[in-house]
């Protein structure tokens, strides 16, 4: 069975095509947004989901979120005395949807479709394609975001020729792209973005407001438990419904509280909203529209539920933006539909996707210019968002007398120093001795829809051939991944039906470290049941009391999946 996957930085979502639509698949708690955090517990137990969430406050050094942001580096996440890959991390992540679905199903999950950013690199998607092997997952397509949020919309149904513009505001990034339906084809024009805004920052600017109204201490300890975030978190979801909202946070045995009426938070957010307006013309400019040729606008990602940023967005494009599909589950949707299509679903008519190259690919050359020979310069083969899989040429000769071999330095950026861009791989071609300028090579890059380059440079006058497939540096090797497959085995996850109750009581936790007096007494007494329960293993008398418990602390607080 093929699923879709939505990896994303926040959540992680799962879908499935049954019945003729995508549906999203539920986790152990009933919900359908699992968030993309992992935990140490102890010995080699490891925490996955919102049981995972609510340790950032209570073990910050053994919890890790946001990981997607790493992903194609080497870097090391350390959680406790254990380090891990990104991959290693997103894997986890992927092996609970994994298990998820396949309750939902009752059938074994081999396969995944997993989206990924439109801008994410080589070894981004690389190292995507590695989790979900470290998952137990074939990964048999990566799929552009805005792509999927294409498919979710029915993009391919409209008339032939339509454009949308995919605006994604997530938990912290902010994703444009154009994407284009023409004969049969999708297509993502062009995509910019900011990798520096999300809706993180808006929470941020309600923590501000709190600070500055309720006079709370400047301190360290609260900044770091997390609990001014998650008041300002509260409070930014409140005032997507309502015009006011009561932010109110117990501290040193001292309530501190403040108002924010939406207007206050709208106007103190301007800076935000102002910078939602550049990758959006940047992506029209790209992709060579105007604001009135878009067929059509869609809002992708949790943060777009608030209204000042759908106002900006329709004020922008003088019409009301789409958003009939929940945002936060859009991604999942079109994943389950590309999933649909891969497995020839007969209720999903043929189409056919292309994604466009997020950017440019080239050589470092040296070239003369008035005369001088100027080294270090960026030759581009294939440019930014042009449609994948695709293939070019670029024509290079020797700069020297009887030059013996011609070094190819392939790179990945759109700076034109050629140094300044990544370095993707080196390679080497011998040349016929000629006078300089005389020997050439014609160079062929190949890109395919999942992210592999292959390089063929062929000497002209001799035919001779060399060739090479780029894979990233810093993407693991065959045997890395079996490596790191064993350690992931040694590590015991909580099983599903477990889920829960480890849920229930790692927010119990965090609110008893959150709260004092009264609530504390109330929540050490809650606790004490519940594990009463547990030691029962009856399961009538379990889930009674999880009901129980859930109820009791759902008084003293809201609980959101973040
Ligand atoms: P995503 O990455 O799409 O899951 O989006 C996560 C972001 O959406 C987080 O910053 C959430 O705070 C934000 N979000 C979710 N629900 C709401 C809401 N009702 N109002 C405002 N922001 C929200």
């Amino acid at each position: 069975m093929l699923i879709g996957i939505d990896l994303g930085t926040t959540n992680s979502l799962a879908a499935v095509f049954r019945d003729g639509a995508p549906q999203l698949v539920p986790n152990a708690l009933g919900h359908v947004l699992t968030p993309s955090a992992v935990s140490a517990g102890d010995g080699d137990a490891m925490i996955v989901g919102l049981a995972a969430r609510e340790r950032l406050s209570t073990h910050p050094l053994r919890t890790a979120t946001a990981f997607k942001r790493w992903m194609g580096t080497d870097h090391l996440v350390q959680l406790g005395d254990r380090s891990f890959r990104p991959e290693e991390l997103s894997a986890l992540v992927l092996r609970s949807l994994k298990a998820d679905a396949e309750s939902f199903l009752g059938e074994p999950v081999h396969e995944a479709v997993i989206t990924v950013p439109a801008y994410f690199n080589q070894a981004q998607r690389q190292a995507t394609k590695t989790a979900g092997e470290l998952a137990g997952l074939r990964v048999e397509r990566l799929l552009n975001e805005p792509t999927a949020a294409g498919l979710a919309y029915g993009l391919q149904e409209r008339s032939d020729h339509s454009t949308f513009l995919v605006v994604d505001l997530g938990g912290g990034t902010f994703d444009v792209s154009v994407l284009e339906y023409f004969d049969g084809v999708v297509q993502v024009r062009a995509s910019a973005g900011d990798t520096r805004l999300g809706g993180e920052d808006f929470a941020g600017v309600l923590e501000r407001l709190f600070v500055q109204r309720s006079e709370l201490p400047p301190s360290e300890a609260i900044r770091r438990s997390g609990a001014l975030w998650r008041v300002a978190e509260q409070a930014k979801r409140e005032l997507s419904d309502r015009h006011e909202a009561l932010m109110r946070l117990v501290h040193e045995e001292r309530v501190y509280e403040a108002t924010v009426t939406r207007a206050d938070f709208e106007q103190a957010a301007g800076e935000l909203v102002q910078r939602l307006r550049r990758p959006i013309e940047r992506a029209l400019m790209d992709a060579r529209l105007q604001a009135g040729e878009l067929g059509e606008v869609v809002l992708v990602g949790g943060a777009t539920r608030m209204p000042i940023v759908r106002q900006t967005i329709a004020r922008l494009f003088q019409r009301l933006p789409l958003r009939t599909i929940n945002p936060d589950e859009t991604i999942a949707r079109g994943a389950a539909i590309q999933a649909a299509l891969k497995s020839r679903d007969a209720a999903v008519d043929e189409i056919v996707l292309t994604d466009v190259m997020p950017y440019s690919l080239g050589v470092i050359v040296s070239e003369r210019i008035n005369g001088r020979q100027v080294s270090d310069r960026f030759s581009p083969i294939i440019e930014r968002n042009n449609p994948v899989p695709i293939s070019r040429v670029g024509n290079y000769c020797s700069v020297a007398d009887n030059q013996r071999v011609l070094k190819l330095d392939i790179r990945q950026g759109e700076s034109p120093i050629g140094s300044e861009n990544l370095h993707l791989g080196l390679l080497e071609i011998e040349l016929t001795p000629k006078p300089a300028g005389e020997a050439d090579v014609d160079v062929r890059f190949t890109y395919d829809a999942n992210g592999l380059l292959v390089v063929d440079v062929r000497e002209t006058s001799t035919g001779r051939t060399v060739n090479t497939v780029i894979r990233q540096n810093d993407a693991l090797d065959e045997t890395q991944v079996r490596d790191a497959l064993a350690r992931l085995e040694a590590l015991k996850v909580h099983p599903r039906d477990e889920q829960r109750n480890r849920y229930l009581l790692e927010r119990a936790k965090r609110l008893y470290e959150e709260r004092l007096g009264d609530e504390r007494a109330a929540i050490q007494h809650w606790i004490g049941q519940f594990e009463l329960a547990l030691d029962s293993q009856d399961r009538r008398v379990v889930d009674e009391a999880a009901e129980q418990f859930e109820k009791a602390l759902a008084s003293l607080d809201h609980g959101f999946v973040y």
